[in-house]
């Protein structure tokens, strides 16, 4: 059943909520808001909704500002259950990678920042054992 039809319909006497900001907060907010029976009105200043998280185009070019990566995207995670009551990754498919990033300095020595906390506290230390205590 489509999201919006699961939603409870909002009586004439329900709450009003209005929300400053139409970023990733305030829209969750104001979904939450009528999730729950309520009304809600989102205000922004800005002439698009999605505050840092956006991209525009521009003479052919995307500039894609925002998430490379999204946090909490692990089931059992706090913030992977809010992503799929808001219904934000239905229909996406979420691939894990190995590694965060890798960090390579001017003398062509790396660091790379592993998923795997264990596989990160190894790399870490052998880089440099005196950091262990
Ligand atoms: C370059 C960049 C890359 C990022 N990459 C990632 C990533 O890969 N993964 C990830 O998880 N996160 C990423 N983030 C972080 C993520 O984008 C932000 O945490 C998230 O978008 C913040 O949302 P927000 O709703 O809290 O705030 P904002 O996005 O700042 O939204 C606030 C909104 O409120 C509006 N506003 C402010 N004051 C008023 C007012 N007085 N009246 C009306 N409207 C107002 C603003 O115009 C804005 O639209 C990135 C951020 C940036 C900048």
């Amino acid at each position: 059943m489509p999201r919006a039809e699961r939603r409870p319909a909002t009586r004439a006497d329900a709450p009003n909520v209005i929300v400053i900001g139409a970023g990733i907060g305030g829209m969750a907010t104001g979904c939450y808001a009528q999730m729950s029976g309520m009304r809600s009105r989102i205000f922004e200043k800005h002439v698009l909704p999605g505050g840092c998280c956006t991209a525009w185009s521009r003479k052919g070019y995307l500039f894609d500002y925002c998430i490379d990566w999204l946090i909490g995207t692990a089931p059992g995670n706090d913030a992977n259950r809010v992503w799929r009551e808001l219904g934000a990754l239905d229909g996406k498919t979420i691939t894990n990678f190995d590694l965060f990033n890798r960090v390579v300095d001017e003398h062509g020595r790396s660091v790379t920042f592993y998923n795997d906390p264990d596989r990160l506290e190894r790399q870490l230390l052998e880089i440099s054992p005196a950091d262990a205590p």
